[in-house]
């Protein structure tokens, strides 16, 4: 201990510390993967009246996990590793996994715990009020609580701390979504994004043309389309669920999902949660009138589910099995979801086993009718039903609300004005009630600022991958036209997946794609993709 200058000791001692580190790192995993266990046990299996002990046992392990993390012990460890990563005594690997740690601890331990109660109970108060408000679609049964929430993570974010000469405040909650991107950062590309998707939507609208047929009822657009004067046909299609279940695990396995390492299960709202590599559980809903949902909803989960069983099963436990940020995680969900599974090679292999597994819900349905109804552009109220171009547009309007309101810049009491104005002038549609406008979503009474904008950094980084693995692997859209969909994940892997957080989100672009953060490759995929389905 404390020899300098024998680099043969010095490494000994870098090399014990960090295997003692990594073991302390992999029980907080364990910890904190018995508690999304049990998450997701609630949202799945777990009897209605279980849900008061489950609360207790969810806040006791987050506890443990946060008492590991902000631990002198672990001060002391990562003081100790500093030098030896600094002097590139460390494996890249080992690199990476005590600066991400580094990371959180310090974040961490910048919020006094009282505060941390605070808002987790306020995240319950104003969820809760949020409900009501929504029911009864009146926003001032929402505003104090969420007023009390946006003080409290003003106050967070003040304590987190930000570059105080080119940054802004939103910076710091960005940072927990978005590690090393800022605002400024996004600013541009989405101000650049938003003038083609309007021009677009603009254009789409104009053209008059619409789908004869409406595959998904449940996102209850059929009403705005034929508000727009689109004909719907009365007759109601059935698309048995164990049927759909069937089909779309045949379809996630094709993707590459091993039911060895994963589950599928129903729960009211999908998700994908890895406990560790060669664990994985997805979910998603059905409706029998409703093809679409179940369908693309497994096919986004699969992207998700694929990342997680794509680390390293060697690195379980630590930052080089986990993603390197939410916009990263969706990249791979919308890649599989839309840029794959809303193309026409994908469904050149599919269709007729769709048809085949729903003679009666598809038996008179070409492709053609088929491709223009899942790819169908309407601007819409409600964000989890919009299309491919519009949900981008929804995305930028919370952006740019919740930045503003974060700053200070806006009050609560400004944002059922600003949404609507915000949705005419983007959008072309007033909503015509709160619970369709301003209440339709619940993170920001959960107090999640900075995680919106994630959903479309991943349609950009979906755009920017798929376009540089089209470069990479010879013949892509003919291999995906006959199922072949193993290459491109075995790209993903190799690219995207097997790294874990060894990159940030701005220098994998850089590493996969040869280019930064350009929303111009989104925007020309569009184009060309609605281009030809709408003649525009
Ligand atoms: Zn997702």
């Amino acid at each position: 201990m404390g020899t300098k200058g024998g680099n043969g000791n010095g490494n000994a001692d870098g090399k014990s510390t960090y295997a003692k580190f990594e073991t302390a790192v992999k029980e907080i995993k364990l910890l904190g993967s018995a508690n999304a266990l049990l998450s997701w046990d609630q949202e799945t299996y777990m009897p209605p009246k279980g849900g008061a002990w489950r609360a207790e046992q969810l806040s006791l392990l987050a506890g443990l996990v946060h008492d590991r993390l902000v631990a002198d012990e672990m001060g002391e460890m990562l003081e100790r590793l500093r030098g030896p990563a600094e002097r590139g005594e460390l494996e890249p690997r080992e690199a990476t996994n005590v600066r991400e740690v580094a990371r959180s601890f310090e974040r961490e331990r910048k919020l006094p715990a009282d505060l941390v109660r605070e808002m987790a109970k306020q995240a319950s108060l104003s969820q809760e009020a949020w409900v009501k408000a929504r029911k009864a679609s009146d926003f001032s049964i929402f505003a104090p609580f969420l007023e009390k929430t946006v003080e409290l993570k003003r106050k967070a974010a003040s304590l987190l701390g930000y570059e105080t000469d080119q940054g802004e405040i939103y910076d710091a909650l960005l940072e927990d979504f978005e590690p090393a991107t800022k605002t400024r950062d996004l600013v541009p590309v989405f101000d650049r994004l938003r003038g083609s998707l309007v021009k677009l939507v603009q254009a789409i609208q104009a053209s008059g043309r619409r789908p004869d047929l409406d595959l998904s009822p449940s996102r209850g657009l059929a009403a705005a389309a034929a508000a727009g004067g689109a004909r719907r046909e009365a007759k109601a299609r059935l698309f048995p669920v164990e049927r759909q279940r069937e089909f779309a695990l045949a379809v996630a396995k094709d993707m590459g999902f091993d039911l060895e390492a994963g589950r599928l299960d129903v729960s009211a709202h999908p998700f994908c949660s890895g406990l560790q590599v060669r664990d994985v559980r997805m979910t998603t809903r059905y409706d029998e009138r409703d093809i679409v949902m179940a369908l693309f909803g497994v096919m986004h989960e699969t992207g998700h589910a694929l990342y997680e069983q794509g680390y390293d099963p060697a690195n379980a436990g630590t930052p080089m099995a986990e993603a390197v940020s939410s916009g990263i995680h969706e990249s791979q969900s919308r890649l599989w979801e839309n840029q794959v599974g809303r193309s026409r090679p994908f469904w050149r292999h599919y269709y007729p086993k769709l048809q085949a597994t729903f003679p009666e819900g598809l038996g008179d349905v070409d492709i053609d009718r088929f491709y223009f109804a899942i790819n169908e552009v309407t601007p819409s109220f409600i964000r989890v039903e919009a299309d491919e171009v519009t949900y981008n547009l929804h995305i930028l309007l919370r952006t740019e609300l919740e930045r503003e309101l974060i700053a200070g810049r806006i009050q609560v009491s400004d944002l059922p004005r600003l949404w609507n104005q915000k949705m005419q002038e983007y959008l072309g549609v007033t909503p015509p009630s709160d619970a369709k406008g301003v209440l339709q979503d619940i993170h920001w009474s959960l107090g999640l600022y900075g995680y919106f904008p994630t959903y479309t950094l991943g349609n950009l980084y979906a755009a920017q991958f798929f376009a540089a693995a089209r470069q990479d692997i010879q013949g892509l859209e003919g291999k995906i036209g006959r199922g072949e969909l193993a290459p491109l994940r075995e790209w993903l892997r190799d690219k995207i997946h097997r790294h874990g957080q060894r990159f940030r989100a701005h220098e994998l672009v850089r590493e996969v794609t040869g280019k930064p953060l350009d929303p111009d490759v989104f925007a020309g995929y569009l184009q060309t993709k609605f281009g030809e389905i709408y003649g525009v």
